[in-house]
């Protein structure tokens, strides 16, 4: 029997277990929990409204009464600036929630469907019901919201959850195992802490829907694992999203929002942030220009010391970084930054131009805050440059010029798109969040992730009257030609077959 709390230590739930591998220790632990949360739900207590109302309202008790533990947390994990912390992390699980605990209601009812001739008479329904038990495993750049606001969806829904926050953000992820733990039902919502190894365990059994945040390597180990069990995934993965830049636009205007998506969110660890710029030649000074004036304002001239800058999460992407900044065809080319402090775990936001597509910083999502440029000749040509690589998460396009927009939208195949802005469509609710080739599979936020979490069931509705014959053997050419015309919805053929279909 597991305990009753929603952390679970899978290496300590069979400790016991003398004489067994840590994996196969693991294995069992990650079984039990799967079991006990199999159990709760074939009670049928997750699928009730009253549940999901409460097992909501927890969530929001932890958002409300738990503020600046959290934000402790993310400061110690990323030294995330309290403002980025409360704005993208804490308001936005807030958010999620009351939109869920507002909408529940309606979002659970069964959505009535016309009905074709072929049943007539009948009554159809969509039905939203729960998968069961789902995995959410986490990434650690928003290692609060990027849990919690999955397992909104989920309970929403009336699933059981397993959450799997980062090891890469352990004060954060512990943080959610004690509040989880505290606020939530144990029995139908657990927090497993751990890494690697846990997070195999868990994959290795089976579960009715996994959310994955994270990137693609891992992406394609947690695909063939569901596979395994045929068990449906959503993948929110990253990649590289370019900002398209044209010079018909207000540049003040349009640089403060590319920095406000590159550096003032997590210094560029964040999925949707710019990757890199395509822009003209002729433009790349005024551009250059504008953004360091307007870094300049945000983080000063000494940005290592600014507070409003986050660090980077670990040693390992720090030095995966440097690698990138000090390659020799790199280095010379920074027009901005490249400063670092290896105690704080800090890089300067970093400016390169002039690098071309075959640039080591072309490569492989940057996720850090380096920022490279590429120039094409007519800003046009982006489509072709963009297109050439995997379809990003998101496509940032700054113009004016109403052709050059129809042609993005029309030609780049990307999760998500903003004219004129960076990063704002992951607050607005009423957009699916999703990537599509490369950056992912699946979408959720708002009603979205109660869709994402629930099956639609179709349920069709008939009495006893108006049983035709006309579906049942001995078949002849008259009940072919009626049944054909009943399905084909064509009226006139129905009338004419009327009379040979018997
Ligand atoms: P990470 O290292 O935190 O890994 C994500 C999860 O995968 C963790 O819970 C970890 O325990 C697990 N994991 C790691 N290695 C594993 C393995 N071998 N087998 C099984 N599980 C394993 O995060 P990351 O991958 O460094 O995250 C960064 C990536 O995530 C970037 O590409 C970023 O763009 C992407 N991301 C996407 C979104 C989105 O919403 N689309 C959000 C944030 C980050």
């Amino acid at each position: 029997m597991l305990p009753p709390c929603g952390k679970i230590a899978l290496t300590s739930i069979i400790s016991s277990a003398f004489g067994e591998t840590e994996r196969e220790r693991m294995a069992v632990g990650a079984e039990a929990a799967v079991r006990e949360l199999r159990a709760t739900y074939a009670t049928g207590k997750t699928k009730s409204f009253e549940w999901r109302f409460s097992q909501l309202k927890a969530i929001q008790k932890i958002v409300s009464l738990h503020n600046e533990e959290i934000v402790e947390a993310l400061r110690s994990d990323l030294q995330k600036p309290e403002f980025e912390a409360v704005i993208h992390e804490i308001s936005a699980v807030s958010a999620s929630c009351k939109l869920a605990l507002k909408e529940l209601h309606r979002w659970m009812k069964p959505q009535k469907v016309k009905t074709s001739l072929i049943s007539f008479p009948s009554s159809a329904k969509i039905v939203p019901e729960p998968f069961g038990v789902v995995l959410v495993i986490s990434a650690w750049n928003f290692p609060f919201l990027l849990s919690l606001d999955p397992v909104v969806g989920a309970i929403a829904a009336g699933n059981a959850v397993v959450l799997k926050p980062s090891e890469s953000s352990p004060a954060t992820s512990s943080l959610l195992a004690k509040l989880v733990g505290k606020y939530m039902d144990a029995s139908a919502v657990k927090v497993v802490e751990g890494a690697v190894a846990e997070t195999t365990a868990l994959l290795e059994q089976k579960w009715d829907k996994i959310l994955y945040t994270g990137g693609g390597k891992v992406g394609r180990i947690v695909l063939s694992a569901a596979a395994k069990h045929l068990t449906p995934v959503i993948l929110e993965l990253g990649g590289k999203c370019p900002v398209v830049v044209d010079s018909t636009v207000n540049l003040k205007v349009a640089a403060r929002r590319i920095i406000g998506g590159k550096w003032c969110a997590n210094s560029g660890q964040t999925c949707i942030a710019p990757d890199y710029i395509i822009t003209t030649q002729d433009f790349v000074p005024q551009l250059v220009n504008s953004l360091s004036a307007q870094l300049d304002k945000f983080f000063g001239k000494e940005p290592l010391r600014s507070k409003e800058l986050s660090s980077i999460v670990n040693i390992h992407h720090f030095n995966r970084l440097l690698k990138l900044l000090d390659d020799n065809d790199i280095s010379k080319k920074i027009v901005r930054g490249g400063e670092r402090d290896q105690s704080s775990l800090k890089i300067a936001p970093t400016i390169v131009s002039g690098i071309s597509t075959d640039s080591l910083l072309m490569d492989e999502e940057i996720f850090g805050p380096i920022l490279p440029i590429i120039t094409v000749d007519k800003i046009e040509e982006c489509v072709g440059v963009i297109n050439a690589k995997e379809k990003p998460l998101a496509a940032y396009l700054f113009t004016n010029d109403k052709k050059l927009e129809d042609k993005f939208v029309g030609n780049i195949s990307s999760g998500a798109m903003i004219i004129n802005d960076t990063v704002l469509h992951f607050f607005e609710a009423g957009l699916p969040f999703g990537g599509v080739g490369g950056s992912g599979m699946g979408a959720y936020h708002g009603k979205f992730s109660f869709d994402a979490f629930s099956h639609k069931k179709a349920l069709l509705k008939r009495g006893f009257v108006l049983d035709i014959s006309a579906r049942y053997p001995p078949y002849t050419p008259g009940k072919r030609r009626f049944l054909r015309a009943v399905i084909q919805g064509n009226l006139l053929d129905i009338i004419r077959s009327l009379s040979t279909c018997w």
